[in-house]
Parts: structure tokens; C-alpha cells; sequence
């Protein structure tokens, strides 16, 4: 059974007299973009598209998987989603990374891959580049990955405590961006010698330290909390330098990780 914009299901529709014509049925999602805009040049008149499957009567919400997607497919094309019925705001793009990164996104696949290709095709012209070269990375099959929900940019140094799932899986997504002072354990003695190539050290070793941030990477709230509130009595961690927010699970490989 055919679904969505299939040629043997506009064959088959009829509506009075009318007949539906399909065209432009072997272009994909995004190489739409660029034919809507010859007609916008041809016309000087921006079209309102209707993309959304959540709001009533041919608007669009702009906070749906569909308008997500459609307002990516315009930005990377170097259009302004504001000017086709679509409500884009400054921030929207790290609302939409969210999106992408909380929910795993197989069916996706399809749209995902023309989206690379047109970013790699596209990556000399757009002045939005850096802040989409997330999605070249993106990959949907990748297994989800226990993540920080925020992470400062500007934190320099970075200790993670916590050498389980969690703490594994926030090494290898922190390593590649910012640097990772040391990785510590209350169980150190018991526990692998090495994660991710990181040698797992005893807590109080922390003193001997400097660094900007320590991440309790432990899923569980009431663990994660009597450790922050251990640091904090000993051996006297400022309150201020603890990251102790529950961790998520993100979606799309360890090199996907943005963050605001
Ligand atoms: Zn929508």
C-alpha cells in the first residue's frame, strides 16, 4: 500500500470533475525548494506552503516534526522560512536540533540524507553553515547516547564523575570538543582501569585538579545527588563548579552533540 505523495494514489483520486495532477513527482523534498524559488523570482511573490500534518485549516504550527523539517529544507537552501508561512525565529534552529536529538528518527532517513547532500552542495554559500554541519554528522541508525541536556561551551576543563554507562557515554561525546581533566569514580578500585582511554581515579584526587566543571554522569536522582552533595562536604567542591542534571538520551551518534 502506496502512502503520502505517491503517483498511483493521485491517479486514483477524483473530486467531481476534477482530476489531481502530480507534478514534479520524481523530485525529492528539498530539490522543491529551488523551483519554488524560480517562481518567486518569476512572480516576485512568496507562496505560503502548507506543510503541517498538526494544524487545522492549511496553517502551519512551526513546531511539528513537518515544519521542523520543512524549515530546515529552506534554510539550507539559504531561504527565510518567515517569507513562506512559516514562523522562524532566532533559536528555533537549537529547538529543532533538540527535536532531532531526543527522538530516533528511522523514518526520517530519507528526508535526512537529501538534507546532507544539499548542506555539503551548499556549504560554501550559507552563511548559517557552522550552525548546521551538525546534520552532515547526524546519523539515524547510531544507537541513542547518554547525554548532559546543556553543556557551556565555554567551560574549558571538564571532569566527569561517573565511569558506568553514563560516564562512558559522556566521554566519548565530550572528548572531541572540550577537555577532559579526569575521569573519577567512587568505585575506582573495582572498575576498569580505562575508559574511552581515560584512566578512572578516586574522587578525592579531584583536589589536585583545576578545572572549570565536574558532570555527575549517573542516571539514577538519588545517587546523583548524594554524590553531589558528598563533593560538596568533601573534599569541598564549590557548589557552583557541579553540573548535576539529570542525563538524556540523545539520538543521532556521538559526534552530534550541540548544545546552547
Ligand atoms: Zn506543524
Amino acid at each position: 500500500m502506496p502512502e503520502g505523495n505517491d503517483l498511483r494514489i493521485y491517479e486514483k483520486m477524483k473530486y467531481g470533475f476534477c482530476e489531481f495532477k502530480m507534478i514534479d513527482a520524481d523530485v525529492c523534498r528539498i530539490d522543491k525548494i529551488p523551483i519554488i524559488r524560480s517562481f518567486v523570482d518569476n512572480y516576485d511573490f512568496f507562496p505560503t506552503l502548507h506543510v503541517c500534518f498538526r494544524k487545522k485549516g492549511g496553517n502551519n504550527c512551526s513546531k511539528c516534526s513537518k515544519c521542523y523539517r520543512t524549515m530546515l529544507d529552506l534554510v539550507i537552501c539559504g531561504e527565510d522560512p518567515n517569507l513562506y508561512g512559516l514562523k522562524y525565529e532566532d533559536g528555533d534552529l537549537y529547538n529543532i536540533i533538540d527535536q532531532y536529538s531526543y527522538h530516533r528518527l528511522e523514518d526520517d532517513t530519507a528526508f535526512m540524507d537529501e538534507m546532507q547532500n544539499k548542506l555539503i552542495k551548499n556549504s560554501n554559500d550559507l552563511a548559517l553553515y557552522e550552525e548546521l554541519k551538525w546534520i552532515i554528522d547526524y546519523d539515524p541508525f547510531a544507537p541513542a547516547m547518554w547525554s548532559p541536556k546543556q553543556i557551556n561551551p565555554k567551560w574549558d576543563k571538564i571532569v566527569i564523575y561517573g565511569a558506568g554507562n553514563a560516564g562512558r557515554d559522556y566521554v566519548r561525546l565530550i572528548k572531541p570538543s572540550w577537555k577532559i581533566v579526569m575521569v573519577v569514580d567512587k568505585a575506582w578500585d573495582t572498575m576498569e582501569l580505562l575508559i574511552e582511554g581515560y584512566r578512572v581515579r578516586a574522587p578525592e584526587e579531584m583536589v589536585y585538579r583545576s578545572f572549570d566543571k565536574v558532570l555527575i554522569a549517573i542516571d539514577d536522582d538519588k545517587a546523583r545527588n548524594d554524590v553531589k552533595q558528598r563533593l560538596i562536604l568533601e573534599p569541598g567542591i564549590d557548589e557552583e563548579k557541579i553540573y548535576a542534571e539529570k542525563p538524556v538520551k540523545k539520538y543521532g551518534g556521538a559526534k552530534f552533540l550541540y548544545f546552547h
